[in-house]
């Protein structure tokens, strides 16, 4: 059977809980597709002297509750369904946060493993010509997303500022501290996943040391959750890459093997030569594929590298039993009811991956601002957002006996119905009588 495109299978999701939860059908409609999708050809010279074409996209899938707001992502499966997909996810996590912004996404169909550093300097620069009439600090602010980084951030908002003839710094996020980038940026995808998990532990009485933990991914927000739970004294497990995994059962140290697979990245730390496959040859770990990895007899399975991994193929071999969304969807709605009614507790991407964004509208607030936040003021004030959107989502599990999923579903719906309804629904515009 083919499967649904990923975008047709977030907005299933969506309808089905919207739907559950009755919130108005007029809000769901207004969610059912983004307000635009911006899709741009980026012709970039090559190091040989030849041109080359790459497809670009930018959506920006909803303003209902401030300028939209998302990553750019450089991957050659990146399609319009799934820059839409994230964009609207970006809509539901900023709402559950009560961040003021809205959704929005971008990517570039590349292998940008495949070019060098100039090149990759050439396509940043080029996204940001094709698409600065979209993007821009009260419109749309992008940020990093999968094989981009701060250095790319500082290429883009740099080019931006070009354009304008002005220094524009709120029009990008994730850039480099020296660029105006906010300090614990770069640590905030995975701090903020590794809040919410404390959160969660203290809820369901775990303790670290007794807790086993696998994560899928090992990039930004991987290698820095991982680094953080071994901190805390979690068992990490096993660990992956694109290239495959490792596995010890009594543990790995997963601050080695972070520090192993950055001495091997170029481009100021993303795109690593070597894998976690090849950093721990000298400790006793056994290699094991991704979709093991996801299959393994652990406490706390942490998918945190592509959407669309869990589905019904390989739901009934999930053997952990909390899953921590730190990438963007990584299960697919039609194994949503599978989990739930084998009790495994799903914390949602909207959620668990939330710190990321939340430290970039600090960026934001602070590039505004002229005026930089101390590292500790960074964190403080990350840790009182999630904590306080954790316990409202926990709220609403628990008093409308919902999974979690469904619970983060409704705190952002709810949020978005009251502002879309402050402009006037058709209950303020229609009379009672109906005229
Ligand atoms: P990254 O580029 O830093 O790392 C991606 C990691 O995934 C790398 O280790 C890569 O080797 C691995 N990977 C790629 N393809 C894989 C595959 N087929 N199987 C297994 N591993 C694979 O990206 P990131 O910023 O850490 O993003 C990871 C996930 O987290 C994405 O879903 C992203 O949307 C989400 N996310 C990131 C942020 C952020 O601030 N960076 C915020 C929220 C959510």
């Amino acid at each position: 059977m083919e499967r649904p495109d990923v975008f047709v299978d977030a907005i299933s999701r969506l309808e089905r809980i919207g739907e559950q939860a009755a919130i108005s059908p007029e809000i769901i409609d207004s969610l059912r597709a983004p307000r635009s999708v911006h899709i741009a050809t980026l012709p970039v010279r090559m190091d040989d002297g030849a041109t080359r074409y790459f497809q670009a996209f930018r959506c920006r899938y909803s303003d209902a509750l401030g300028p939209a707001k998302g990553g750019i992502r450089f991957h050659p499966g990146v399609t319009k369904a799934e820059v839409q997909a994230l964009a609207l996810w970006m809509t539901l996590k900023c709402a559950v946060v009560g961040i003021p912004f809205g959704g929005g996404k971008g990517g570039v169909v590349v292998d940008p493993k495949s070019l060098s550093r100039l090149e990759v300097e050439r396509l940043s620069r080029a996204y940001v010509r094709a698409m600065a009439d979209v993007i821009g600090p009260d419109r749309d602010i992008p940020a990093p997303d999968v094989y981009t980084n701060a250095r790319i951030m500082g290429w883009m908002a740099d080019e931006y500022e070009a354009i304008q003839r002005a220094k524009a710094p709120s029009v990008i996020t994730g850039k480099p501290i020296e660029l105006g980038g906010s300090l614990g940026r770069d640590e905030a995808t995975g701090r903020g996943a590794f809040l919410v998990l404390q959160d969660l532990a203290k809820r369901r009485g775990l303790s670290p040391a007794d807790t086993r933990v696998a994560i899928q991914g090992f990039g930004n927000a991987g290698s820095r959750v991982g680094r953080l739970l071994q901190e805390a004294g979690y068992r990490v497990v096993a660990v992956s890459d694109s290239k495959g995994g490792v596995f010890a059962k009594a543990g790995l140290d997963v601050e080695a093997l972070h520090r192993e697979k950055q001495s091997t990245c170029g481009l100021g730390g993303i795109y690593c030569e070597g894998s976690v496959c090849s950093c721990c040859r000298s400790a006793p770990v056994e290699q094991i594929t991704n979709a093991e990895l996801l299959e393994l007899d652990v406490d706390v399975l942490i998918p945190a590298a592509l959407e669309g991994v869990i589905g019904t193929e390989n739901v009934d071999r999930i053997r952990a039993s909390i899953v921590l969304e730190v990438a963007n969807g990584p299960v697919r709605s039609e194994a949503d009811a599978r989990l739930d009614e084998r009790g495994i507790l799903v914390v949602p991407d909207i959620l668990a991956n939330a710190g990321g964004v939340v430290v970039s509208y600090f960026e934001w607030v602070q590039n505004r601002q002229g005026y930089a936040w101390t590292l500790p003021e960074v964190r403080d004030r990350l840790q009182g957002v999630l904590a306080k959107a954790f316990e409202e989502v926990w709220g609403v599990a628990e008093g409308d006996n919902r999974s979690l999923r469904s619970a983060a579903y409704v705190t952002a719906l709810r949020r978005l119905e009251a502002a879309i309804a402050a402009q006037g629904t058709r209950e303020y515009f229609v009379d009672p009588a109906g005229h």
